[in-house]
């Protein structure tokens, strides 16, 4: 007998189950018997002893994922401070739960009985329920899943292991294929026949590291169109020559056709794609691929970083300063942060690639934890883009072409229309207007749940709130100045509380150029046009097709795409999220402005930006103009230190939440109070005493989402053990204590997340 550990969902501790099948080993997925229920969990140990208690058997069993990923499961459960089942189970695609992956089928012996009337008569009446079980299986055509049959037996699985045993059915693991391989769009790439100087160093910098088969973290800091994809490549075809593994991950799903269709036209071995966006089917077909080792090269966006690749050798973080990188519910992990301990564990190169690094990752450069290979000029030999900022305050609205286009910019366009180039607008906001304000009362149209107010969609004819999905009819006048009832009578000339459309999205933004030029063909790009299923490869496919001349869309057109007949980049308005209540709002901005501007000109020509601001000396912006991206880089953490903000201390963020606005100030407090007897009783007995602040309770800067009121409290540390630590005291707390059935505590270590 074989005595396993168990991890299973929803309960904080594991339990033993027994078994005598030695194919089973840690990363098994089984399927055990937990009070009347049947329950799916991982097997995290395994040992000879047999223990005190008495054990049942498992029921079923089969591999889910390798022992390097178990102790990254537990590192992450240890680090978020979390249980490993909870870890284990936000990590593993849905699919990887045994309930899919076998379907019963009714075998030649089985079919007999049906086609003999004695037999038939035989078996019903000896084996009811086996019976029963097998009669369904016909009725659905010969197989089924176990799923199907749940409510045919109370006994499921005796009577499946019964029908087994008598070979009338049999267990076949499902297969499932591909569906049709998407089309191609020409996001393919010739091989460019040479290296460039700056990126054949790179190129062998990391290769001599790939073979000395050492952990190490390295920031690839490379201008936008340096050819960091090409060094990459190269890498990876080394990796797979020494029969290797490697692990890509990249921040936007948007980047994962293209990175992909590039990668496969190169690399001459089957390679997984792994995001929210493909289906069960092929996400369960490349998981056991992976898991078997017949594919090794993996892309993908956050999630991806749980590939089971075995004997891996490069990982390679594509854009690493990105925040979708981090997890935003469950246990917040940020997979940057998890590509670096997983290479640790694995013994091999994370590669941190981006031409605007986050300030974390240039401390922790700066401080000599990683390496650092820079390349600093475009691989296609082409100036980096020239960068124009329009300052709005000097331009009077009665020059403006349209609201929202300066005369420059609508110059510009037109120049690079005439040459029948392309070009990229950037405008970070989604929706026609973002408010709806009275003209008398100035009262703005918020959402009933949400301290925000309502943007109006006009594609959608709706108001919709951008937290969560409340939509409403707009309406034309205010309630509080008028009668909603109110009929303007013919002749009656008064616009006492007319509602204005005020603010513009990126719906504004495609009305106003196609206005200004009826001629161009528009794509738009925003969460709203790409929520279907391979439509960003449609619309990023007109562009590179040559099929549209305008790309209008949110910070999604911002990153990574390499579209060669771009040559002009223009910002609407570069000022927005530069004031958020964010510490990292400047550095934020300016890696999206840069990273806009890097679509300019990749190819042939030299590019041109247009920024439209109001801020024109801004740091951030001034940094852009002068690329002096750099200095910016210091400027910020000189200031961020006597702040001791991040990457000068690694920041927590608790927030509490309830229904109720003062049972959720008064868990806060209780929350806080925690903390702080943490900080007193716990700091004083550590020799190197830890540096820890605590800030709050206090409002979240959206005080409401969801009818549910939010208060937060902020941990600025020195020891992230320390964080870690609070994390278990509060959760073990959380269970420990009889709370209100409607209060949230939300714990996020490491949090990017300040609203
Ligand atoms: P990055 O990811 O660093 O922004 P890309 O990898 O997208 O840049 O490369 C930018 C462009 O340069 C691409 O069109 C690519 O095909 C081209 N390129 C890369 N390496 C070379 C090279 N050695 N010679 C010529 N062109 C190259
Ligand atoms: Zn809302």
């Amino acid at each position: 007998m074989r005595y396993l550990k168990v991890s299973i969902p929803g309960l904080d501790r594991e339990l033993t189950y027994s078994t005598d099948d030695e194919s089973v080993i840690e990363g098994f997925c089984v399927e055990v018997p937990l009070g009347k229920r049947q329950v799916f969990g991982w097997v995290t140990g395994i040992s000879e002893e047999e223990p005190s208690f008495k054990t049942k058997d498992i029921i079923s069993s089969y591999l889910a994922f390798n022992s390097e990923l178990k102790e990254l499961f537990c590192w992450i459960a240890d680090y978020y401070g979390g249980d490993l089942s909870s870890v284990i189970d936000t990590a593993l695609p849905r699919q990887v739960e045994s309930r899919i992956s076998f379907n019963i089928q009714i075998t030649g012996l089985g079919r007999d009985i049906f086609e003999s009337e004695d037999e038939h008569k035989k078996f019903s009446s000896k084996y009811r329920a086996q019976y029963k079980v097998l009669t369904e299986i016909m009725r659905l055509g010969g197989t089924a899943t176990r799923e199907q049959l749940l409510t045919i037996s109370t006994n499921l699985n005796n009577s499946i292991n019964a029908l087994e045993e008598k070979l009338l059915i049999e267990k076949k693991e499902t297969k499932f294929f591909l569906q049709q391989k998407i089309k191609e769009v020409g996001f393919q790439k010739e091989k460019p026949t040479k290296l460039t100087d700056q990126q054949q160093s790179a190129f062998d910098f990391y290769h001599q590291k790939i073979l000395n088969n050492k952990f190490e973290t390295s920031l690839l800091f490379g201008i936008t169109g340096s050819g960091k994809t090409e060094v990459y490549i190269r890498l990876i075809e080394e990796v797979i020559n020494q029969n290797g593994a490697a692990l890509v991950i990249v921040p936007e799903i948007a980047l994962t056709p293209q990175l992909y269709d590039y990668f496969s036209s190169r690399l001459k071995t089957e390679i997984a794609i792994l995001h929210s966006q493909i289906s069960d089917g092929e996400k369960w077909y490349y998981w056991n691929a992976i898991l078997k080792g017949e594919i090794k090269v993996a892309i993908g966006a956050r999630s991806a970083v749980f590939a089971p690749l075995n004997n891996l050798r490069l990982i390679i973080v594509d854009e690493e300063h990105e925040s979708s990188y981090k997890q935003s519910d469950n246990f917040r992990y940020n997979a940057r942060d998890i590509a670096i301990v997983r290479a640790k564990l694995a013994n091999c190169l994370a590669i941190l690639g981006s031409a605007t690094p986050s300030l974390e990752t240039l401390h922790n450069v700066a401080n000599k934890k990683y390496s650092i290979a820079e390349i600093t000029e475009r691989a296609t030999g082409v100036l980096p883009p020239e960068i124009e900022i329009i300052n709005l305050n000097e331009i009077k609205t009665k020059d403006l072409p349209s609201p929202n286009i300066s005369p420059i910019l609508a110059e510009r366009i037109e120049e690079t229309l005439a040459k029948k180039e392309q070009l990229i607008i950037l405008h970070n906001k989604r929706g026609f207007s973002s408010y709806l304000q009275c003209n008398s009362c100035s009262e703005v149209l918020n959402c009933p749940s949400c301290s925000v107010t309502l943007t109006y969609h006009r594609n959608q004819k709706k108001l919709v709130c951008h937290l969560c999905n409340y939509t409403a009819l707009a309406p034309s006048y205010c309630a509080n100045c008028r009668d909603p009832k109110f009929t303007a009578v013919e002749g009656d000339e008064t616009e006492i509380g007319k509602l204005e459309y005020r603010g513009s999205g990126t719906e504004k933004i495609v009305d106003e150029i196609s206005l200004l030029f009826p001629n161009a063909r528009i794509a738009r790009l925003d969460r709203d046009t790409a929520n279907k299923k391979n439509a960003y490869r449609k619309i990023l496919g007109q562009m590179h097709e040559r099929e549209a001349d305008i790309l209008i869309g949110t910070q999604m057109i911002a990153k990574g795409h390499d579209i060669p007949g771009v040559t002009l980049v223009g910002v609407i308005d570069a000022d927005i999220g530069l004031h958020m209540p964010d510490f990292r709002s400047s550095e934020r901005v300016l890696q999206l402005l840069t990273q806009v501007s890097g679509r300019a000109g990749r190819s042939s020509e030299r590019g041109r930006v247009i920024i439209q601001t109001r801020q024109p000396f801004h740091p951030a912006i001034l940094a852009l103009k002068e690329n002096k991206f750099k200095s910016f880089a210091r400027f910020e953490l000189d200031h961020r230190k006597p702040l001791f903000y991040p990457p000068w201390s690694h920041l927590m963020r608790i927030i509490v939440s309830s229904l109720s606005e003062n049972e959720a100030l008064t868990y806060a407090e209780k929350v806080s109070k925690i903390i702080d007897n943490q900080i007193t009783h716990n700091l004083s007995n550590l020799t190197n005493r830890p540096v820890v602040t605590l800030l709050g309770p206090s409002p979240c800067p959206i005080e409401k989402i969801s009818n549910r009121y939010r208060f937060h409290t902020i941990i600025k540390s020195t020891s992230p053990k320390f964080n870690s630590t609070i994390a278990r005291e509060l959760r073990f707390w959380e269970k420990n204590s009889k709370l209100p059935k409607d209060l949230r505590i939300a714990i996020d270590i490491d949090c990017y997340e300040m609203m």
